[in-house]
């Protein structure tokens, strides 16, 4: 089952809730995809 969420801050893509499985992140209170959450980490350890 999939749930729309709400969309990425970033790149406005739909983030859903698949099987209680959030995919994407909540950073800080702001919604992210799962690959705008990974670019995001790849700044902050780079
Ligand atoms: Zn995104």
């Amino acid at each position: 089952m999939e749930e729309v969420v709400g969309e990425c801050t970033l790149c406005r893509k739909h983030v859903f809730c698949e099987n209680g499985f959030l995919n994407g992140y909540i950073l800080d209170g702001l919604l992210l995809c799962l690959s705008c959450y990974k670019s995001t980490k790849q700044r902050e350890t780079l």
